[in-house]
């Protein structure tokens, strides 16, 4: 879902009520481990955090059934009842958490501005923001059905499952190609689906593919429909699609991963922060420090290269650390 579609509001409305300006000392903007971490740190530093959730409470995590990889749970636990545990932490320090999207931002001048569903502007001496990503899907009706079921976008997250079994990945770019690498590592057997009959992954990528025995590429595929009757299946697949030799043909797989890219939740803030050029937030290596000083950013919206939970949190701890040193150094 694309959270930063615009409202459909009228003109008058969109007007932001000047009535309802509020000043915070830090703003956190997302309400996934990075956002949360950020706040247990935050109100432990007696920042007063304010959080606003955004309209997947709880974050990526929720999407999915058993986290298995989070330090400090030896049974594992599933996502949303792991992020109701981040939610707690961050509420006994006294984070106030409120239901809400960032729409708009104004980093121009001393204090921070950020507007609220439209109608109330956030002033805040600094604001932490960790929006995170959202991983591409194809589209198919069947990704929505099978999800949690068969259907993944996280091979890390979620490989283990399919130990000893068949699986597909989906994209031909480097995170297909390392997805397939590791899932080459635990599966059976591997089958790349790439779309045309080239791969975009990088030449080493490309030879690290080649080379690993179990996993097929299937070029000039495209994946139309997956079936199974508990999860998937298999998957339905149309081949040199608009050619003579157009053919469909289907595969026997346990998991569906997509590695088709993700896209940073960065656009609401991308006028005033300076992002690389696929959107994630540039921040100074070793810190979370964005392009404009007292806005940190931490969590995936800024990782274009580890996206877990735990790297997340992490990042989200080192946003509270920055913003904690910016504020007091601030006040000297
Ligand atoms: P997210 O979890 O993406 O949270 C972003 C938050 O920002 C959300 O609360 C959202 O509502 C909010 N937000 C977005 N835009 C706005 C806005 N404009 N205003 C206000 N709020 C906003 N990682 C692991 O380590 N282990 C796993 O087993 C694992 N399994 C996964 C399974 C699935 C299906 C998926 C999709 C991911 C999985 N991951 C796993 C990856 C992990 O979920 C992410 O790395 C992690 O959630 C990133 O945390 P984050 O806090 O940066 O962002
Ligand atoms: P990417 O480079 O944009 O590649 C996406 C791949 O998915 C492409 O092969 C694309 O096909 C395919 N694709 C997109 N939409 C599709 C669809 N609807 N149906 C079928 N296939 C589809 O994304 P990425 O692989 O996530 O990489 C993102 C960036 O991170 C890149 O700069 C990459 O180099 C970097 N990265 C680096 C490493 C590493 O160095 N170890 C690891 C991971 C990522 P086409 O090629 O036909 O467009």
């Amino acid at each position: 879902m694309n959270i930063f579609k615009p409202l459909d509001l009228s003109k008058d409305t969109q007007k932001p009520d000047t009535e309802s300006i509020e000043k915070v000392r830090c703003l956190i903007i997302g309400s996934g481990p990075a956002g949360y971490t950020a706040a247990i740190y935050a109100s432990r530093a007696n920042l007063k955090p304010v959080l606003y959730t955004g309209l997947q409470m709880g974050g990526q995590l929720t999407t999915t059934t058993e986290v298995d990889n989070y330090p400090g749970y030896p049974d594992g636990i599933t996502g949303p009842d792991m992020m109701e545990d981040f939610k707690k932490q961050a509420e006994r320090f006294g984070t106030e958490i409120r239901f809400g999207i960032a729409t708009k931002v104004d980093f121009s001048g001393k204090t921070h501005k950020v507007t609220i569903d439209e109608n109330k502007i956030v002033e805040a001496d600094a604001v932490i923001i960790a929006t995170g990503a959202t991983a591409k899907y194809l589209g198919l009706e069947a990704e929505s059905r099978y999800s949690g079921m068969g259907v993944s976008a996280c091979a890390t997250c979620d490989g283990f499952f399919y130990k000893g079994k068949d699986v597909a990945v989906v994209g031909g770019g480097d995170t297909a190609a390392e997805e397939a690498t590791y899932l080459a590592g635990l599966c059976r057997k591997v089958y790349l689906i790439v779309r045309r009959n080239v791969l975009r992954a990088s030449k080493a990528m490309q030879d690290k593919v080649m080379k690993t025995s179990n996993i097929e590429i299937l070029w000039e595929h495209q994946a139309i429909d997956l079936f199974g009757d508990n999860g998937v299946e298999g998957a339905v697949l149309i081949k040199k699609k608009g050619t003579p030799q157009e053919e469909i043909i289907k595969v026997k797989i346990d998991g569906f991963f997509l590695a088709i890219g993700h896209t940073p939740n960065s656009e609401v803030f991308r006028e005033f922060i300076e992002t690389n050029e696929t959107g994630y937030i540039k921040t100074m290596p070793g810190s979370s420090k964005t392009s404009i000083p007292g806005v940190f950013a931490a969590g995936d919206v800024q990782d274009p290269v580890y996206r877990q939970a735990v790297t997340a949190a992490g990042s989200g701890c080192m946003a509270a650390i920055d913003a904690e040193r910016y504020l007091s150094e601030k006040k000297n």
